[in-house]
């Protein structure tokens, strides 16, 4: 705790706004992640003019400051390190224009990002960036881990949403990324701040771009015998010149997981399932549906059932979106990674995240964004057996090394933050690190901007003598 801090925070923001309270400090203290580090204050600005005496406040004290939106995140990145301040945006949640006819909204950061596609729904209009975890993440924890989710295959992931954005920096000035304007002059600033998990100051309101809702949607489901015959199928379909709204893939330890909690008669002796969204005007999704049907059964699908109803697809993507938490019914804990891979390697990659698993005695659920080569393989545990953390660890660094070496990257789209932080040497030279961490302090020359995330100790931030750790729960 620092009352210190706390006491100037209560002079620019009501008093009931800055806690302190050990075990609000304790809620904070990390994200949906299983890295903890510490909280010093916790405030809850209303305003862009609060959030600028926020991280004045903390300027003056030298104490580094944490963004949060709804701390959904499973990087660390909203972990608070070394007592740092956490201004978290929660009640920054309005809607504040929608420009139907040009179909840009803005927002603050704290809305949700499934309660903005409410607020539009009746425009025929949606925010496309759709993470399985929309109904409680935050358009500003978005914009910062640059977030994806099942349909961004065919429309993009958030930077594709984000037109403009209004930022304090971390010398409390404000200034504005991008906007209305198609093109703006000189460097693309809103570019780079998106996805820059926290470093280069708080977005305090978002231009976001709006979609318009597809007139025709047919959502499918296909089994097959083996993981293999899903993943080949998933690359015909794109190699077929398709681009399906979305291409999800289920294994068999999650489908069952997921029937027992949804009953949607999901077959639950096929190895794998692929649930395969078209969207578009009616003749092209008739066509494009066909074609897929027909790849699927030369890969050797076993049944294909099509939503014949808005109800059945709802049930469809219930499973698939809550997928995560449905494993609570096998094990208290799970430890989720995101890797990406070439679509051709998707086959041979999960071949290999089955041999990890096995060899370190764990079981693993695969549900993931298929079509990108999207990886999510869920480490399932209990926590409170003796030396399973070490093997989960070592069976995540593993999978990460995997899809690496065959050609991938670190994060699809859960962001490095803490949690990959040290892995990123594996992709980057130290040049590309160097580069990295001028541009940190070409927006944040002080560092206190969410200081040791992203780049490794020695990129960190600048001329550091002390890197805190988080520590694994
Ligand atoms: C069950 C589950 C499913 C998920 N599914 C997906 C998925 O399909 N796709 C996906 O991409 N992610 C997914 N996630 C991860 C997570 O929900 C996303 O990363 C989300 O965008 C984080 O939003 P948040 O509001 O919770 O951000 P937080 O966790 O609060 O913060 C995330 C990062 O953003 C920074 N930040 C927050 N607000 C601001 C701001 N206003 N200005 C600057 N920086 C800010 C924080 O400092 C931190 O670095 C999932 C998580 C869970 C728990």
């Amino acid at each position: 705790m620092n009352e210190g801090l706390a006491a100037d925070l209560r002079s620019v923001m009501s008093a009931d706004r800055v806690r302190t309270n050990a075990t609000e400090l304790g809620l904070y203290r990390r994200d949906a992640s299983n890295i903890e580090g510490s909280a010093g204050v916790v405030c809850f600005p209303l305003t862009t003019t609060e959030v600028q005496a926020a991280v004045r406040t903390a300027q003056r004290h030298g104490v580094a400051f944490v963004a949060r939106g709804a701390g959904t995140g499973l990087a660390g990145g909203a972990t608070p390190l070394d007592h740092a301040l956490v201004i978290a945006t929660t009640k920054m949640n309005r809607v504040l224009s929608v420009d139907a006819v040009n179909r840009m909204a803005w927002v603050e950061p704290g809305v949700l990002n499934l309660d903005l596609t409410r607020q539009v729904s009746h425009l025929g209009l949606h925010f496309a960036p759709d993470p399985s975890s929309q109904q409680s993440c935050s358009i500003g924890g978005n914009v910062a881990n640059n977030s994806g989710g099942p349909h961004c295959l065919s429309d993009g992931v958030t930077a594709s949403h984000v037109l403009g954005l209004e930022v304090v920096l971390s010398d409390g000035s404000v200034v504005q990324f991008g906007g209305e304007e198609p093109e703006e002059e000189g460097l693309d600033l809103r570019g780079a701040f998106v996805g820059s998990e926290g470093m280069f100051g708080i977005a305090t309101k978002v231009l976001v771009r709006l979609t318009q809702n597809a007139p025709t949607v047919k959502t499918m489901l296909m089994d097959f015998a083996s993981v293999e015959a899903g993943a080949q199928t998933v690359s015909a379909i794109i190699a077929a010149g398709m681009v399906p709204a979305a291409l999800e893939m289920m294994d068999q330890l999650c489908v069952q997981a997921v029937e027992a909690y949804i009953h949607a008669g999901l077959p639950l002796e096929a190895a794998a399932v692929l649930l395969v969204e078209v969207a578009g005007l009616a003749a092209g999704v008739e066509a494009d549906a066909e074609r897929i049907v027909e790849i699927g059964l030369a890969h050797d699908a076993g049944t294909v059932r099509i939503a014949k109803d808005e109800a059945e697809r709802a049930l469809l993507w219930k499973g698939r979106k809550t997928a995560f938490g449905a494993i609570a019914r096998i094990k208290p804990n799970y430890y989720l990674h995101d890797t990406v891979v070439p679509r051709r390697m998707l086959p041979e990659v999960l071949r290999q995240v089955y041999e990890i698993a096995e060899r370190h005695q764990l079981l693993v659920m695969n549900v993931f964004h298929a079509g990108d080569g999207n990886l999510h393989p869920l480490l399932v545990f209990d926590k409170r057996e003796p030396g399973v953390m070490e093997r989960v660890h070592a069976a995540g660094e593993e999978i990460v090394r995997a899809s690496v070496a065959a050609g991938g990257v670190l994060s699809g789209e859960h962001g490095i933050g803490m949690e990959k932080r040290d892995f990123m040497p594996m992709m980057f030279a130290p040049a590309d690190l160097a580069a990295q961490a001028a541009m940190r302090r070409g927006f944040d020359p002080t560092g206190l901007a969410n200081p040791y995330k992203v780049l490794p100790s020695a990129g960190a931030c600048g001329d550091v003598q002390h890197v805190p750790d988080g520590a694994w729960v």
